[in-house]
């Protein structure tokens, strides 16, 4: 996928720069510009599942925003709520020196940023350009060159959390890229997180996320084989449920996202695996593992198995449902 980005060769000699502008800190002139700098718009590109609650975050904390969307309906409701919707990754740049993007594949990022309308067209110098899909590390790496070659900054910033924690503003966002310019991002993802981690060199963030996603992903099955084992034993979900939560099988997806209908309120398994994170996005993100993890030379047996679990899945019709629809998937699939 990285090759069909324009590969600049070796890396330029440029360094980052943009923010070495900024008065000292600590000096009155660093106090305004930042306070001035906190009221300046923020660009804000994909308006799904998760950026559209990150966005109204970014409001609820006085930033205007500048909203792209390639699907005109989610922009909807910013343009109702007074904010500017413009009508290309081109044209967000053109207004906003700091932009978040949050798209679903590293295709949509590439088209988002080195499209014919992309970011990179208007980008100006100095800008700071934040990337929170969850998309492929090498990719990370050969957008944060191409930025850098206009004169910005680039970072990878992928979330967890899931569109729940989106919306409270308590995100973990893993960050990478180049440390100097760690603060300025902190201070806008602070707004729609409460966790914000340095991890490192551009693409460090995306190899964090990659890693949570696939041991998630195992968890989340897990916890489907078990409670429907447990079920047909003839368990109550709930009380099962309970026990888990309070024994050495407990984690995330038993206490927090339970994949059984009937066993907790407010998450997806309660609304018909509607909303949350979708099956197509967790298949992404373990094909994304699989990549890594034979680039590396790295054997990940139940993440392969979690991989092609999922791919059956979308094959199968579950592509639009939240990815704890892989109990609904094992029911279907009792009979063999
Ligand atoms: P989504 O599909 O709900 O939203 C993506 C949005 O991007 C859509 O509105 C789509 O129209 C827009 N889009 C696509 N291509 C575009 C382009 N070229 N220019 C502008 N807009 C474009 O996806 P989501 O659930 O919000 O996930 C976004 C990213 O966050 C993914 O990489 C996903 O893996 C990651 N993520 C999702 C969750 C979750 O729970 N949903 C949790 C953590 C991380």
């Amino acid at each position: 996928m990285a090759a069909s980005l324009r590969l600049l060769g070796a890396a330029s000699g440029l360094r980052y720069w943009s923010r070495r502008l900024r008065p000292a800190a600590g000096s009155f002139a660093a106090v305004c510009s930042r306070s001035m700098a906190s009221k300046t718009p923020v660009g804000f590109i994909g308006l799904g599942n998760m950026g559209n609650p990150m966005a109204k975050n970014l409001m609820k904390h006085g930033y205007p925003l500048i909203i792209y969307d390639v699907f005109p309906d989610a922009c909807k409701e910013f343009q109702d709520a007074g904010e500017q919707v413009v009508s290309s990754p081109a044209d967000v740049a053109e207004k906003a020196d700091r932009i978040i993007t949050m798209l679903p594949t590293s295709i949509n990022a590439i088209e988002a940023y080195s499209g014919a309308n992309g970011i990179l067209k208007k980008v100006k110098k100095g800008s700071l350009l934040i990337d929170s899909s969850t998309i492929d590390p090498a990719v990370s790496k050969e957008l944060a060159k191409e930025v850098e070659k206009m004169g910005a900054v680039f970072m990878d910033a992928p979330v967890s959390g899931g569109v729940g924690a989106a919306r409270s503003g308590n995100l973990t966002f893993m960050v990478g890229g180049v440390e100097d310019e760690f603060a300025a991002a902190q201070e806008l993802l602070g707004c729609m997180g409460s966790n914000v981690v340095y991890c490192g060199a551009v693409g460090t963030g995306q190899a964090a996320k990659i890693c949570n996603n696939m041991l998630l992903a195992i968890s989340m099955i897990g916890t489907a084989e078990t409670m429907n084992l447990g079920i047909r034993l003839g368990l109550d979900p709930k009380l099962l449920a309970k026990i888990l939560n309070m024994s050495s099988g407990r984690c995330w997806s038993s206490d927090t996202y339970n994949p059984v209908p009937g066993v907790m309120d407010g998450v997806p398994s309660a609304n018909n695996y509607q909303g949350g994170f979708g099956t197509t996005l967790m298949a992404k993100d373990l094909g994304l593992a699989q990549d890594s993890a034979t680039s590396t030379k790295t054997p990940i047996l139940l993440g392969s198995l979690a991989h092609q679990i999922y791919r059956m899945m979308c094959a199968k019709g579950y592509s639009k449902k939240d990815f704890s629809s892989v109990f609904q998937f094992l029911r279907e699939e009792e009979t063999f």
